[in-house]
């Protein structure tokens, strides 16, 4: 389908504006995503930071008689414990220092292995000041160039020279007898947490754009669905403005050319400007009717349930209608028969009139539509809660392609336009918007040139009445 310009750059538009939204939303999403990992991680790295530290505390303190004196014991638990000042620090691989029972310690406490083998990852490391803040020993994988004053504040996150950055929590540490010994710092690298963020980071940032770019599609799709009624809808108007355009062009172009004609002549008699004006006055008429019919249809659209403040006796309406339609079926040399199959009378709550004009289009084109000696049929009977009328007709039928689109507005079969029958079609678009209105149907069946069949379903007052009864009671 091949659409205007503008409904492609509003299609563009709104594929762009969904698509920014989504975006919008996708950003914010992969951002609270990588917040909550952050998150979770550092929240992680602090429990097991705290649990390290905790454990061991409480091992060293049980063993520390003296303040600020490291009793041999202690490097049972740390054997890698390294004096500040000695060189044991860089002579030692890791290796070495992480290997607690080489050099013939005693083994330590099944708990305080655990806690171990935690600190015994390359990350960790622990040192010990006195009292006064001096750093006193360190043990595990010691970083180099971290500050080595004292900050014993419990949780704190420091960089060395190399920009390296590194998380700590310290403690008090006390002795034996509960006199303050000086404190215990347990810290360890963030390299492994912040390479982990960063790729989650990558992840995420590197999935943005294909993510974009299926939005966009996808956008650009829902866009199209989105603006399908519009364009359906916006063709019917279109289409709708030019038939009522070339309708109401006819009549106008054929009285300015009677009175131009007219004007052409020298003199005009009395019998001559008479059948000019009954020109002007039939082309007149037939302007009025099409402009009363579209104001109809506008009306029924803007408000399609009519008022009910009539109740109409449909036995009465169809026996009227074929009476008053007679002369025109002898006219067309056919018999137009009443067939009433309902001994009580069927009322339905509506306009009157329009009901009127309903059965009689549906009538008025039978008789137009079936030759001489053919018949036309008005059937009223019940059905359940409805009252049905069937106009027969033996006439020239309709073709199965053309009969969803008789009932579109302008909408002629190309028979009947060859035939020039001279309506406009919209008796059967007004006819459906009447019983719609009704809260009926219209519909059809016809087989070509053998007639067709048109069938109204109304509602029978009953329903309405029930209705109506408590605000009458
Ligand atoms: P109009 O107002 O010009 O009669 P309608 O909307 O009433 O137009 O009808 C639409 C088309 O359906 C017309 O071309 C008409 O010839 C055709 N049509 C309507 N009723 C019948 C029928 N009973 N048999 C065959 N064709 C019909």
């Amino acid at each position: 389908m091949r659409r205007s310009k503008l409904f492609n750059q509003t299609r563009a538009s709104l594929a762009l504006s969904y698509a920014g939204v989504m975006g919008v939303i996708l950003s914010l999403l992969g951002f609270g995503v990588y917040e909550a990992i952050a998150h979770a991680h550092w929240m992680n790295l602090d429990r097991e930071l705290e649990s390290v530290a905790g454990t061991l505390h409480d091992s060293l303190e049980l063993k520390l008689k003296q303040p600020g004196n490291l009793e041999p014991i202690v490097y049972d638990l740390f054997p890698n414990l390294c004096l500040v000042g000695t060189n044991c620090v860089k002579e030692g691989t890791d290796r070495e220092r992480f290997a607690p029972y080489s050099r013939g310690a005693a083994a330590p406490a099944l708990r305080d292995r655990h806690v171990l083998s935690a600190i015994k990852q390359d990350n960790y490391y622990i040192r010990l000041f006195d009292t006064s803040g001096r750093l006193i020993a360190i043990a595990g994988a010691y970083p180099e160039g971290l500050p080595e004053a004292l900050d014993n504040e419990r949780w704190q996150t420091l960089s060395d020279r190399q920009g390296n950055v590194y998380h700590q929590i310290s403690l008090d540490l006390h002795t034996q007898d509960k006199k303050p010994w000086g404190y215990f710092q347990v810290g360890r690298s963030l390299k492994d947490f912040e390479d982990y963020l960063n790729r989650v980071k990558y992840a995420l940032i590197s999935g943005l754009p294909l993510s974009m770019i299926l939005v966009g599609g996808a956008s650009w799709w829902l866009a199209g669905l989105a603006m399908q009624p519009i364009y359906k809808s916006y063709k019917q108007i279109e289409q709708f403005t030019a038939d009522a355009a070339h309708e109401l062009r006819t009549p106008l172009a054929a009285s300015l050319a009677t009175v131009e004609s007219a004007l052409l002549l020298p003199e005009i008699e009395d019998k001559e400007a008479r059948e000019v004006l009954t020109t002007i006055e039939r082309q007149h008429r037939r302007l009025t009717q099409l402009v009363a019919d579209l104001l109809l249809l506008a009306r029924m659209d803007k408000q399609p349930a009519p008022l009910r403040h009539q109740l109409c006796c449909l036995n009465d309406l169809v026996s009227d209608l074929v009476e008053e339609l007679a002369a025109l079926a002898i006219a067309a040399k056919l018999m137009l028969a009443l067939e009433i199959r309902t001994k009580t009378p069927l009322e339905v709550a509506g306009n009157e009139d329009q009901l009127y004009r309903l059965v009689s289009n549906l009538i008025v084109n039978a008789i137009q539509s079936t030759p001489a000696n053919g018949k036309v049929t008005v059937i009223l009977e019940q059905s359940d809660r409805h009252a049905v009328i069937r106009i027969r007709d033996t006439g020239i039928g309709i073709a199965p392609s053309e009969q969803k689109r008789i009932f579109d507005r302008f909408y002629r079969v190309e028979s009947d336009r060859s035939r020039t029958s001279g309506g406009s079609g919209l008796g059967l678009a007004i006819a459906m918007a009447i019983a719609r209105a009704h809260q009926g149907s219209l519909t059809v069946q016809s087989e070509l040139g053998k007639g067709s069949t048109f069938i109204i379903q109304l509602p029978l007052a009953a329903a309405y009445k029930t209705e109506l009864k408590p605000q009458n009671s």
